[in-house]
């Protein structure tokens, strides 16, 4: 066989390996405690699952158009237009199986040999990995701890050449929980107007995840990039629906028709149940949303209070998404080191910073989606072995 050079540039996400090799070592008898992984661990509210199950039970069992059922698509423009009052018209939202398919497709329409994509580092794997496997060359805009993980819009700015094609924004962040100021969106977007052949993809999955009264800015406040902002949203992480595979994308109206191509020749459409399901969740209470953020709140609190009283790390207080992303130099260990040794010696799964980029070294990505007692679990443990260290 003779597969296609570009299959040596796809890179992976760590997190799906930790938690295979944890889950290994539970088979095994350990008692892991996993704060590696990225998905909310609640369950679906019980009336998205309803109204999954009913469209099954009537009988949806068939293809739906490739770019979403029109009630789904009209339920996304109005609570766009509820809760950032823009008004987006249905045919610009395409559906698709899962946040990671808009972010996909954004790079096939923009990634080639002789392109440069510009993502965040410290990021979400998949930007960078995508990004190779376009044959477009990845443009990493670095993200520092002390400037609490939001980016440099002059620094940003100084990285568009001409053969810039496409900007990644992401906010509130992964890995970091950072989110990106207002005053730096502004600049962003004034510096843009010089560019206007480049586009945005914003993605915004953890848009209705921020704490301490910090509001969201999205990217389509800002109605002079409107005609080349590409937004990633979903269900995911907002309704606990990361196995649904549901998500969508606004995409500007020069883009539409390439991106439902793109999804006809690749999934056809995302399945029915799914989508009325996301029609449940975006109409209905949004009560389970709140008390799910308000608990993340509650562990946001404890892990960062938690790791900044462990010898050699210190911890920005995150401010969005379920991420806590410590500097962990102080212990003079290599983040994959550590991540290895809490996994292995302690029973701790958490991510290494390098997984979301060079930048990374020196930090641990610490999930919240795990209870409040295990959380003070896996830190008196973690405070055990570095003690152990530091005692020999
Ligand atoms: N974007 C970011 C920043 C993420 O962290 C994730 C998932 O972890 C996604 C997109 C993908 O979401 P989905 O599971 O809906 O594909």
């Amino acid at each position: 066989m003779q597969p296609a050079q570009r299959m040596s540039t796809l890179g992976t996400e760590t997190a799906f390996e930790v938690l295979a090799r944890a889950q290994q070592l539970e088979r095994e008898g350990r008692d892991i405690i996993n704060l590696g992984i990225g998905q909310p661990d609640f369950k679906t509210p019980g009336h998205i699952v309803e109204a999954g199950a009913k469209a099954l039970h009537d009988g949806h069992h068939g293809y739906t158009p490739s770019p979403g059922i029109v009630p789904l698509r009209e339920a996304v423009a109005e609570d766009i237009g509820r809760r950032r009052r823009v008004e987006v018209h249905p045919d610009r939202i395409i559906v698709v199986p899962g946040g990671k398919v808009t972010m996909f497709f954004a790079m096939m329409i923009f990634g080639e040999p002789g392109a440069q994509i510009i993502y965040p580092d410290p990021g979400f794997p998949i930007y960078e990995s995508a990004i190779r496997f376009s044959g477009a060359e990845p443009v990493p805009i670095p993200l520092r701890e002390e400037r609490d993980f939001s980016f440099d819009p002059e620094e940003l700015l100084s990285l568009i050449t001409k053969r810039t094609r496409l900007i990644i924004v992401n906010s509130p962040a992964n890995p970091t929980g950072g989110a990106i100021r207002r005053a730096h969106l502004d600049r962003l977007v004034e510096g843009l107007a010089d560019h206007p052949e480049v586009a945005i993809l914003s993605d915004e999955i953890y848009s209705r995840m921020t704490y301490d009264g910090i509001e969201h800015t999205s990217l389509l406040d800002y109605p002079q990039i409107a005609d080349r902002l590409i937004v990633l949203d979903g269900w995911s992480k907002t309704y606990a629906m990361t196995g649904w595979r549901l998500g969508y994308g606004i995409w500007p109206p020069a883009l539409v028709e390439g991106a439902t191509r793109l999804a006809v020749n690749c999934h056809s459409c995302v399945n029915a149940s799914a989508q009325f399901a996301g029609i449940a969740a975006l109409e209905g209470p949004q009560d389970s949303v709140l008390e799910m953020v308000a608990a993340f709140d509650e562990r946001r609190s404890a892990i960062v209070r938690g790791l900044g009283a462990l010898p050699g790390f210190r911890c920005r207080t995150p401010v969005g998404a379920f991420y806590a992303f410590p500097n962990i130099t102080g212990t003079g260990i290599e983040s994959e080191t550590l991540q290895r040794r809490l996994l292995e010696e302690v029973g701790v799964a958490v991510i290494a910073g390098p997984s979301f980029g060079a930048q990374g070294e020196g930090y641990l990505r610490f999930s919240c989606a795990n209870s409040k007692e295990n959380i003070e679990r896996a830190l008196s443990r973690i405070d055990g072995m570095l003690a152990d260290d530091i005692r020999t």
